[in-house]
């Protein structure tokens, strides 16, 4: 049996196991998928062991994937864009890197009804689940992001990283959301703001207000499953969509790193969320 795992710090109270094993028993394939506790400081000789240990490859959250990116014999071009590695296939001594939850941001938002084509988006945050977020706004056709960050600098640098000069910083001030929000027709929360176990909350909800009433909200936290974001959107009647799809999405896409094969994609979302939700 071939051996896969997520690795992490914290990382007991991982989904991908639970994931992983449901697509991985519905496809009849010869693997089984465990959760390795790795410290921050250990990622090299994580890596060195997995090889010697004959893993075809794993997973990273916390705090691994910056460090990943320099011990991979190779990058793909979202891997490298976003400075940061999700999947590491192991083939042949070899480790081959990827970044998928880009691609499954997009995929879940299209999923939600949310297609960012043609759209100015109001962005909340920037960092790492940013950094692979927001750039596929651009490349799904989005007209503009405004990236607005309690950290202004980290917005700027996340905004001249990309280039285009369609993403744009902006103050996390409750005048600067409405302000922006004013603009917007789909607001995404990379922010930690919500998140079950964290303290922190937005100061003020106004900018909702200022949102025209069609305009979609996605929330990329999952945990809750209903954050006060989406609970105060869905109250002015906007649709709301936490990140539940993005944390499939970029499952399916890893998995199919991992096989080099390709998987029904929507049966098998619907069989994953199926599982978490029982
Ligand atoms: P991170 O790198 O630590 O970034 C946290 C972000 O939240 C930063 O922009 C930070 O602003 C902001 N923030 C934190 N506390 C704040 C406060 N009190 N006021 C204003 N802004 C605050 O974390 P991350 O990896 O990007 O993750 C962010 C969220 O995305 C998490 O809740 C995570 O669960 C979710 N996520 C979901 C998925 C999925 O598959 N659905 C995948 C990845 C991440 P500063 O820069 O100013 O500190």
């Amino acid at each position: 049996m071939k051996k896969l795992c997520v690795i992490g710090d914290p990382i007991a109270h991982s989904r991908s196991p639970l994931i992983q094993n449901t697509m991985i028993r519905a496809l009849g394939l010869d693997y089984e998928y465990t959760a390795q506790r790795v410290p921050g400081d250990q990622t090299a000789q994580w890596l060195a062991r997995a090889k010697a240990e004959g893993y075809a490859g794993f997973n990273a959250t916390m705090p691994h994937k910056e460090n990943l990116v320099p011990l991979m014999d190779c990058l793909s071009d979202d891997a490298r864009r976003y400075g940061a590695v999700n999947t590491v296939r192991l083939r042949d001594g070899r480790a081959e890197g990827t970044n998928t939850d880009g691609e499954g941001f997009l995929r879940a938002l299209r999923e939600a009804d949310m297609d960012p084509a043609g759209r100015t988006v109001l962005a909340l945050g920037a960092g790492g689940a940013a950094r692979a977020a927001l750039p596929k706004l651009l490349q799904g056709g989005a007209a503009r992001v405004y990236v607005a960050n309690r950290n202004l600098r980290r917005a700027e640098d996340l905004c001249a990283r990309d280039g285009s000069g369609r993403m744009v910083p902006a103050a996390f001030t409750p005048e600067s959301l409405e302000e922006t929000a004013a603009r917007c027709s789909l607001v995404v929360n990379c922010t930690s703001l919500g998140m079950s176990g964290t303290a922190g909350q937005f100061e003020s909800f106004a900018f909702l207000d200022a949102l025209p009433r069609e305009a979609g909200v996605f929330d990329l936290i999952y945990s809750p499953a209903q954050t006060e974001l989406l609970r105060q959107a869905a109250l002015r009647d906007h649709p709301v969509s936490n990140g539940l799809g993005m944390l499939i999405w970029q499952a399916i896409f890893a998995l199919e790193f991992f096989t080099d094969s390709s998987i029904d994609g929507p049966a098998m979302a619907a069989l994953v969320r199926e599982a978490l939700e029982s």
